[in-house]
């Protein structure tokens, strides 16, 4: 172990990239090793089976390549979709959105069951596009990330199961991995795709698919040529295989360091001592519910409508009318804390984003988490009597009370309601 600690920065809660620990960065930062060399194979052959551990799979293939977590939808549509095949998407926002984008340019034909903003898709809805049609995708989002939307993995997994059992079910889980359980193979889920720097721990660049079996073979008896080079599991497969056998092989260069931070990260989260996966599982759970409760008690409503479907990683929060993300932001950015704006079309300035994954929850004695509602708070009550002020100038200055006889409101209602709780 070093003595390598990261210089002072401001509090990073985003969802993705995240806090990391030093031992992570230290990892990321030491001389590249020799890809095909003795030192490097068995790290990446950890880092290949400790990423079945995260998603609780005895079979499921890993893929760990340079790329961002957008590669992992290349990879399901380029292996697993031929021309004119029809895929089901359940769309909870702004990543479903671009999923489909990229399924629709390896040449599927995508149907959508599109959530109200802030839901998640009903079994019933489900069941019903599943009885009408077979699909050979059933993609969804297990945190859409533009709006804290949880879906029931676990409902969707096991409804294909029952209605759809050659429909391969393909879980996005780049904001959910390592923050919320998956259970790949009692859930009946054939891909879960990732990225390593959302609850994954590590520095962004490297994209984390695992892929069933049964999707492995789907691939391998495909018709059509395989719709990429970089991206083609038959190309990766061989190689995967290899380094987990001890043994070196080359397709392309993997990214040495990152795959060394990647492999610390995942000793942390499933060999560590004290803190479970199970524990883990459960205090991104009790952080996720002392941000939703200092948001309510704020006066403020958050964007997922029901409780059961929000995810545990993330928060997304809307501000109370009156104010914009760029109100609120900045004046946390200031306090040292970053949190984002919202990424949905629709209402992006209208709500903004907290993610609360890793280091930043796992290990309460930093006090991320409290630092994050104090700093909440502070902006909020800062933003809202800024506003008043400007309000109340405005309000001063009546140059012709006979044309316009009536008296506004001093500031927006809902801002009151909130500046009366603060
Ligand atoms: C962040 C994210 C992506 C895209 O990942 P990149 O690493 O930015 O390419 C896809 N899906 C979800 C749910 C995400 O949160």
């Amino acid at each position: 172990m070093s003595t390598f600690t990261q210089e002072p920065h401001k509090l990073l809660l985003i969802p993705g990239p995240i806090e990391l620990s030093d031992e992570v960065l230290y990892a990321n930062a030491t001389p590249p090793m020799p890809h095909t060399g003795a030192d490097f194979i068995p790290i990446f052959g950890d880092a290949i089976r400790m990423t079945r551990e995260v998603v609780q799979t005895q079979t499921g293939q890993p893929f760990l390549i340079a790329g961002s977590g957008t590669l992992g939808w290349d990879q399901v549509a380029a292996n697993l979709i031929e021309p004119g095949e029809d895929a089901l998407l359940l769309n909870c926002g702004y990543f479903g959105d671009s999923f489909a984008d990229c399924l629709r340019a390896y040449g599927a034909n995508v149907d959508e069951i599109r959530a109200d903003f802030g839901k998640s898709v009903t079994q019933p809805e489900l069941e019903a596009a599943l009885k009408a049609k077979k699909y050979k995708l059933v993609c969804f989002t297990h945190v859409d990330t533009s709006t804290a939307v949880l879906s029931d993995a676990k409902m969707i997994g096991e409804t294909c199961k029952r209605l759809a059992p050659e429909s391969l079910v393909i879980l996005d889980g780049v904001c959910s991995v390592a923050s919320e359980e998956i259970k790949m193979d009692e859930w009946n889920i054939d891909v879960v795709l990732s990225a390593s720097q959302k609850g994954l721990g590590a520095p962004p660049g490297l994209c984390v698919v695992i892929a069933s079996q049964k999707a492995i073979k789907v691939n391998e008896v495909r018709k059509a040529p395989i719709a990429g080079f970089y991206s083609s599991w038959k190309r990766w497969l061989p190689i995967m295989q290899a380094y987990e056998a001890g043994k070196p092989a080359y397709f392309a260069t993997p990214p040495v360091n990152l795959i060394r931070a990647y492999q610390v990260s995942l000793t942390q989260i499933t060999k560590s001592p004290t803190i479970s996966l199970q524990d883990r599982f459960e205090l991104h759970r009790k952080a996720a519910l002392r941000v939703r409760h200092a948001a309510t008690e704020l006066g403020l409503k958050l964007v997922p409508v029901d409780p059961h479907y929000t995810a545990n990683g993330m928060t997304a929060i809307y501000l109370p009318e009156g104010l914009g993300v760029a109100d609120v932001v900045p004046r946390m950015a200031q306090r040292g804390i970053i949190v984002t704006g919202g990424i949905h079309k629709v209402n992006k300035d209208k709500y903004f984003r907290i993610g609360h994954m890793g280091v930043s929850v796992v290990h309460p004695e930093r006090g991320d988490i409290a630092k994050a509602i104090a700093g909440m708070q502070e902006a909020l009550q800062e933003a809202l009597a800024s506003k008043k002020a400007t309000l109340a100038a405005k309000e001063s200055y009546k140059p012709s009370p006979v044309r316009n006889p009536a008296v506004p409101r001093a500031y927006p209602r809902s801002i009151a309601v909130v500046s009366a709780r603060l």
